[in-house]
């Protein structure tokens, strides 16, 4: 119960009023170690409530120190993410007097530097946008007494770590650091934990590799792209009774494929929207509150759509191709089965995939479930014959003849080697002479 936790009025009012009563099991272990300010890594799975598990304590240490500079500040990897998480921390503020500023790229800087001027308690950014304004003495972190940093390992991948590593150095000495991510590894982690955190606490709620158990996990052979455009387009006119959906996310691993994806739903009359890099952050912005209001109930992306998104009724995750890890697999499907919701996740899976998704599945000691569709059975049904693995026996590859090839001799003279030709030094007697 978060009565429980000795929060301020204004807190436990917010919380009654989004209805939260009882604490998921990584706020109960992540808040009151939290509260003490220690340094943390908190793991916990997909939608297990971890953003309210770093914004809720972060804010009662605001009303118990309030100070008239910023004081919290978080970094996530992608700007929806910070969105959401904004979103989050003013709901939860809604009764106090804390100010929140949102700081990332991609949109007019003139809103930004506004939210900015009125003095927020906490800022919410990502990281290279953030370090723009400190170079340029906008933003002090000095008085930074708390640094969350949210699907840590993600942007540790995407080449973050040196602009993270400067952001909590330029913050307080006595700053507190938690890390938050659902797919934490000590190894690739050892960087930041040596860096910027001071006898951290580890608190493993889920096991990177434990599965989300609300989402069923399918997986359908596919014979190639055209094949897994037609399968797509069955799904997603949403007449199975098997493959019913309110909200559904197509992932592709390239922007191009995203936008054929599109591009192919929407010659068969199927409206769906499109989230990349290459589009404009105030569409990707306007399109996801759309997807959030119900106006659309399909979108088609990238992995900059995988981490992090709470959306309500998303239901349905198709990986169009198979992701590059284990990690990226777990996310995108995250988005579905949040809370105590459920959902469904299909993979769509051609011969060259195969291992790679068997890869992935014992990553995540996962079995997903073979499906077809009759109507559209392809000649591709997986490997006939399999290792005890799963994967497909690979192809011998027969080994190239190649013609060997004779080097260049290069003529070497002894004249070179030796000083045969070459100008001497003069004599000091010589020299003198001159
Ligand atoms: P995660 O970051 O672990 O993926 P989120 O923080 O996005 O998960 O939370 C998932 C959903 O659960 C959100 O919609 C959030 O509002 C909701 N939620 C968080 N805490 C609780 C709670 N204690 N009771 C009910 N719902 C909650
Ligand atoms: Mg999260």
């Amino acid at each position: 119960m978060f009565s429980s936790l000795l929060l301020d009025e204004p807190l436990l009012d917010a919380l009654e009023s989004l209805g939260f009563t009882e604490m998921t099991e990584v706020q109960e272990s992540a808040i009151p170690k939290a509260l003490e300010g220690k340094d943390l890594i908190v793991n916990a799975k997909t939608g297990s409530g971890k953003t309210l598990a770093f914004v809720l304590p972060l804010l009662q240490q605001i009303l118990d120190n309030p100070q008239s500079v910023t004081q919290a500040l978080i970094l996530a990897p992608t700007r929806e993410l910070c969105r959401q998480i904004n979103k989050q921390c003013t709901l939860l503020a809604q009764y106090t007097d804390i100010r929140t500023a949102v700081i990332i790229g991609g949109e007019d800087p003139k809103y930004q530097l506004k939210a900015l001027e009125k003095y927020p308690d906490v800022i919410i950014a990502t990281p290279g946008r953030l370090l723009e304004h400190v170079k340029r003495n906008i933003i002090e972190l000095e008085a930074i007494n708390i640094l969350v940093l949210d699907e840590a390992d993600r942007m540790l991948a995407m080449g973050f770590s040196d602009q993270v590593i400067e952001v909590a150095s330029r913050c307080n000495e006595e700053c507190q650091t938690v890390l938050y991510s659902a797919s934490f590894n000590q190894k690739k982690f050892k960087l930041l934990t040596d860096a910027i955190l001071y006898e951290a606490e580890e608190i493993i709620v889920d096991d990177p590799r434990n599965n989300n158990l609300n989402i069923t996990q399918l997986k359908i052979a596919a014979d190639n792209s055209t094949h897994k455009l037609k399968l797509c387009d069955y799904i997603l006119k949403n007449v199975d009774d098997d493959f019913k959906f309110s909200k559904a996310i197509v992932f592709a691993n390239k922007r191009a494929t995203v936008n054929s994806i599109s591009g192919w739903l929407q010659s068969k009359e199927i409206p769906s929207a499109v989230i990349h890099s290459d589009i404009s952050q105030d569409i990707r912005n306007q399109l996801l509150r759309k997807f959030r209001n119900n106006e659309i109930n399909i979108i088609v992306a990238t992995d900059v759509a995988s981490r992090g998104l709470d959306i309500t009724d998303l239901d349905l995750i198709i990986n169009f191709d198979v992701p590059r890890n284990g990690e990226d697999y777990m996310h995108r499907i995250g988005r579905t089965g949040r809370m105590f919701d459920t959902g469904m996740a299909i993979t769509l899976v051609d011969s060259q995939e195969w291992n790679q998704m068997i890869s992935i599945e014992n990553f995540l000691d996962v079995k997903c479930i073979e499906r077809k569709i009759k109507t559209l059975t392809g000649k591709y049904a997986g490997p006939e014959n399999r290792k005890s693995s799963g994967k497909a026996y690979g192809v011998k590859r027969k080994k190239k003849v190649t013609k060997k090839k004779v080097k260049k001799k290069i003529k070497s003279r002894i004249r070179d080697k030796k000083n045969i030709g070459k100008r001497r030094k003069p004599s000091e007697k010589e020299s003198a002479v001159k």
